[in-house]
């Protein structure tokens, strides 16, 4: 399933607390990660208030891109895992 950019942005918004700012490329990531899962940058903004403006950009943020999300397929019942036999 893709997931919906506002339904992570409320997430966020809700708890923005328990995450933080790459200071590099700005994405939103989980508060107890060491490095950037997307430029595996170190540094990052810890600023709640920060962190919940970013989810609101987000919210709001047109789709600018394929993300590897859309290469996936909508369900996982849609594959048949024992189709090689
Ligand atoms: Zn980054």
């Amino acid at each position: 399933m893709k997931p919906d950019l506002r339904e992570i942005a409320t997430t966020v918004a809700n708890d923005p607390a328990s995450y933080k700012l790459c200071a590099v490329c700005g994405a939103i990531v989980d508060r107890e990660v060491g490095s950037c899962p997307d430029c595996y940058a170190y540094r990052f903004d810890m600023d709640v208030s920060h962190v919940a403006d970013a989810a609101l950009d987000l919210a709001v943020m047109p789709r600018m891109a394929v993300s590897h999300f859309d290469l996936m397929p909508d369900s996982a019942d849609e594959v048949d895992a024992d189709d090689e036999s």
